[in-house]
């Protein structure tokens, strides 16, 4: 029937879960969860539980699927959002506006130096004449509304919608595997 003979453990393992109609396995933060726990019941480790289940799969008994999904570390949701913040306070109170310099010395975005339909400095109140000149202008940037700092790009981060825990770069993966009997 099954041809098990590559698999180093006893036929009468892999006999004993083709008797289970779904078995899925969890792998996170370095460890596998297998439901239910055939691992534990044949003292089998997880890797060679897995690797009895991919030959019954091959061999078409199973059904296998793969998934994977960004989760929280801290309370295990998968809702985490996407989020651009200040590189330098990591706020999300940011805005893209043109950033203009003043001759004073004051660096800001354009919306601030905006005064009835004219620009005028905001810090030393002086009216804005020529570009180049008395004022110029750095082009579009973003501005931190948290801290004041002006920079070309957000930092990209994610963020747990439940828990409120922040994730630089890419946060932690969970992937998990189901096994799902083939009805002949
Ligand atoms: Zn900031
Ligand atoms: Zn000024
Ligand atoms: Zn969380």
């Amino acid at each position: 029937m099954v041809d098990i003979s590559e698999i180093s453990l006893t036929n009468e393992i892999a006999r004993e879960i083709l008797t289970y109609e779904f078995i899925s396995v969890l792998y996170m933060d370095g460890s596998y969860i297998i439901d239910p726990v055939i691992d534990e019941i044949y003292s089998i480790s997880p890797e060679e539980s897995i690797k009895i289940l991919d030959i019954l799969s091959e061999e078409g008994y199973f059904r296998k699927e793969v998934v994977r999904g960004a989760y929280c570390r801290e309370c295990f949701s998968t809702d985490l959002i996407r989020e651009y913040v200040c590189p330098k306070c990591h706020s999300s109170r940011i805005i893209k506006d043109r950033i203009l310099r003043h001759k004073c010395g004051y660096k800001g975005v354009k919306r601030a130096f905006i005064n009835s339909y004219a620009l005028k400095c905001p810090k030393c109140h002086a009216k804005l004449y020529r570009e180049g000149e008395d004022y110029f202008d750095e082009g579009v940037k973003y501005k931190c509304i948290a801290c004041g700092a002006i920079f070309d790009e957000p930092m990209a981060l994610y963020r747990c919608s439940r828990c409120g825990a922040k994730y630089f770069g890419k946060p932690p993966e969970m992937i998990i595997i189901n096994y799902e009997k083939v009805v002949i």
